[in-house]
């Protein structure tokens, strides 16, 4: 689960941040992630309250912001968002990679990120 691993790496890098600081509790966990992860919310939600379990970020509410991917021409200079197409064999939808006006090849400008945008801290004083 690809998921599972991302989100050790993010559980691990805030509880790091907020070490050392009086931090009582952590309200809620804002995070963008790029279509293009191909990473899904509910099992990133699902790994974030098992690996928070016992840890100051336990009960925290994770909340995913989901971008859509942009992409850019190298040919014809088209900037926009992704054609996807529909796979008939297994019904399943997959971004295209070349240029929906041109067929030219393309730069993905947005979509591949994935980030802790903002951590809601409770500090204890
Ligand atoms: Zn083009």
């Amino acid at each position: 689960m690809h998921e599972y691993s991302v989100m050790t790496g993010v559980v691990n890098s805030i509880l790091d941040k907020i070490k050392g600081m009086n931090v009582k509790r952590v309200e809620r966990v804002d995070m963008i992630v790029g279509e293009l992860t191909f990473l899904s919310p509910e099992q990133m939600k699902f790994a974030f309250d098992v690996l928070t379990e016992g840890t100051l970020l336990e009960g925290a509410e994770l909340n995913i912001e989901v971008k859509k991917a942009r992409i850019k021409c190298r040919k014809c200079g088209y900037e926009g968002s992704m054609h996807v197409e529909e796979s008939k064999e297994y019904h399943f939808e997959l971004p295209v990679f070349k240029c929906p006006k041109c067929g030219g090849e393309i730069d993905i400008i947005e979509g591949k990120e994935c980030m802790v945008k903002n951590a809601k801290i409770i500090v204890d004083d």
